[in-house]
């Protein structure tokens, strides 16, 4: 592909087909916040100090998520189902373990692996996407 990225939006033009994108990169680093986490039932937000930052006291779901750094100076997020495929590790079994056991496993198993997602933009402007899908290539 010899197209660059103003040519593709052009002849994208009005779809603006934000839903879909593919990401390359190894992975140099594990963000913070990554591992076992509680969501609000309501809104999916992470709960900080045990509280969602909206709706406060509730009851969570238990989530499995990564924060990966790439190579690319992009941030990919890869969560629950693709996760749990990717580290081997169900979220159940990941809340009955320590942060830095998760943390040492997610590291084990994607540090330093170069991969190939197709993603969501979370927030281009930061360089944050999510995964919808998720190959290691080497
Ligand atoms: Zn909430």
């Amino acid at each position: 592909m010899t197209v660059n990225k103003s040519k593709q939006m052009q002849m994208k033009g009005k779809t603006k087909d934000s839903s879909k994108k593919t990401l390359e990169g190894s992975i140099i680093g594990i963000i913070p916040k990554s591992g076992a986490i509680e969501r609000c039932p309501e809104c999916r937000r992470a709960l900080v100090n045990d509280h969602c930052p909206v709706h406060l006291d509730v009851d969570p779901n238990k989530d499995l998520r990564i924060k990966a750094k790439l190579n690319t100076g992009k941030q990919l997020i890869i969560n629950s189902g693709l996760a749990e495929k990717l580290i081997g590790l169900s979220i159940e079994d990941a809340h009955s373990l320590s942060e830095d056991e998760v943390i040492k496993k997610i590291k084990d198993r994607i540090m330093d692996r170069e991969i190939k997602a197709e993603v969501r933009p979370i927030n281009e402007e930061k360089n944050i996407y999510s995964a919808k899908d998720l190959q290691i290539t080497r």
